[in-house]
């Protein structure tokens, strides 16, 4: 994707209210993203971690969504698939992020759930470009993988914003 100013960002979220947007910390080392591998923007709010944000380029508009998460200390064991990627994680590397619904919907407490990965760094993994702990079942090759990614992304997309 192409890079993106802090205002732009900022200006993309659906979902949240205006002192939302105020008070996301953006991305540790946004200077130095690396937008090229990038399918979409997703980060983990650095000053409170059960938020996350993802920043996607589609054709109508650059849509910013807020996630929450919920962390619950009990250990779990296993591995867990992100819905967005399909990578395969160790199950506490996946995390179930729920996302206020845009407008009307989301005042009303609707909300959208999906596991994703913890990191939401799904461009990284697809292209090899973050280490992996867990073996793949997945052959297909990664720009056919970037291409499901992008429908998976979209239909969430629109899930929030229907
Ligand atoms: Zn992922």
């Amino acid at each position: 994707m192409q890079a993106l100013s802090a205002d732009e960002i900022r200006r993309s979220f659906v979902n949240s209210t205006k002192s939302q947007v105020k008070a996301m910390t953006l991305p540790t080392g946004f200077d130095e993203l690396p937008w090229e591998s990038l399918d979409f923007l997703g980060w983990r709010d650095p000053k409170a971690p059960a938020r996350a944000y993802l920043v996607v380029p589609r054709e109508e508009a650059l849509t910013g969504i807020a996630l929450n998460t919920a962390a619950t200390g009990k250990p779990r064991r296993g591995t867990g698939l992100c819905d967005i990627c399909h990578t395969a994680h160790q199950v506490t590397d996946v995390a179930l992020f729920a996302a206020r619904r845009a407008g009307a919907a989301g005042r009303a407490g609707n909300t959208v759930g999906t596991y994703i990965c913890a990191d939401l760094a799904c461009s990284l993994y697809l292209r090899g470009l973050r280490e992996l702990e867990v073996p793949q079942g997945e052959t297909v090759p990664p720009q056919v993988r970037v291409q499901r990614l992008a429908v998976r992304l979209e239909t969430f997309v629109s899930r929030v914003l229907a």
